[in-house]
């Protein structure tokens, strides 16, 4: 295991996955090699930490450290305090851990969290979508902030898992930590509800507001409900920026809102993640705006399939410009 571990953390430090047709290690570990998600991850995780603190392979080695114990001890170490945190975490379970490294990090660094902001279609794709800040809770396994930034080393289909506890068949508990000024705009939309939801619930709440994104997100895919006519040939010239929504909702159903990159091994990506629309041919070349030439991607294929046309170092601008943006 150990020489599998230090031979992957070299793996992903070339980023060989993406040579493999993978959207991230993650992903090679699930579809490439078979591995559950749980496996995949504390091996991902491990191949993380090697990388930056290649002390900890010789625990790995002779079985102080366990592989189930990664994620927390990535958590907490720092090479100032490696010599002193890393034998702590020896000989330890993984709820064991998860306490160690609640000790060790203190109040004022809570769970990792995220704000889903509003997008309005005017602001630029090099946009930061997520935010670093509070209210809607990731559960840990996938919600580094680093996966959450780099879409490159986005695992395939992140799920943002709440605390749910089965109550009946019909029935979950969601435990979610907020803010004070979650809980207030929460009572704002209710007023604002009072008229159309008189009486309305959290979830009745809740549930009006994610129709809303969804609604927003199928006007997107071009999903509504009477689609304007496909547009004369005239519209569908060579280049042409505009996809008109019979085309977007055409594409978007015949791909399943899946990612449809052909792996090498077989099979397509299938990710539903930060799916877009692609030219096969691009648009600079004279791509036009129907169905038979338009796919959906993923945003790290999409860069992939742009990387390979347009060559590293347009792209290398491009990505640059773009990280930064998302920094700011
Ligand atoms: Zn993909």
């Amino acid at each position: 295991m150990a020489d599998f571990l230090v031979a992957l953390a070299e793996f992903d430090q070339r980023r060989a996955w993406i040579a493999l047709g993978h959207a991230s290690l993650f992903a090679f570990l699930t579809q490439r090699l078979g591995l559950s998600k749980a496996a995949a991850f504390f091996r991902m995780k491990a191949a993380e930490i090697i990388q930056r603190h290649p002390d900890v392979v010789a625990p790995f080695r002779d079985g102080r450290l366990c592989l189930t114990t990664v994620a927390s001890l990535a958590r907490v170490l720092t090479p100032e305090n490696q010599a002193e945190v890393l034998p702590r975490f020896f000989h330890r379970s993984m709820q064991e851990a998860k306490a160690i490294a609640a000790e060790l990090l203190p109040a004022t660094n809570p769970p990792r969290r995220t704000v889903i902001t509003a997008v309005p279609a005017s602001t630029p794709r090099t946009a930061p979508v997520e935010t670093r800040s509070q209210t809607v809770f990731l559960d840990e396994p996938i919600s580094t902030v680093g996966a959450v930034l780099d879409p490159v080393s986005m695992p395939v289909e992140p799920t943002p898992v709440l605390r749910v506890e089965p109550l009946t068949a019909s029935e979950r508990r969601v435990h979610l930590t907020v803010s004070p000024a979650f809980l207030e705009k929460l009572e704002e939309a209710r007023l604002a509800l009072s008229h159309s939801l008189p009486g309305a619930t959290v979830e009745d709440v809740l549930s009006a507001g994610l129709d809303l994104i969804l609604d927003r997100d199928r006007k997107r895919k071009g999903l509504v409900a009477n689609p304007r006519p496909a547009p004369a040939e005239a519209s569908a010239e060579p280049g042409a920026r505009y996809v008109p929504a019979a085309v977007r909702r055409e594409v978007w159903q015949r791909d399943q809102g899946r990612c449809q990159w052909k792996l090498a091994s077989g099979g397509i990506c299938g990710s539903r993640l930060r799916v877009e629309l692609d030219h096969v041919n691009l648009r600079c070349r004279g791509a036009r705006p129907v169905a038979a030439e338009l796919r959906l991607l993923c945003r790290s294929h999409n860069d992939l399939a742009a990387r390979e046309a347009l060559g590293d170092t347009v792209m290398d601008r491009y990505t640059r410009k773009r990280t930064a943006a998302r920094r700011t």
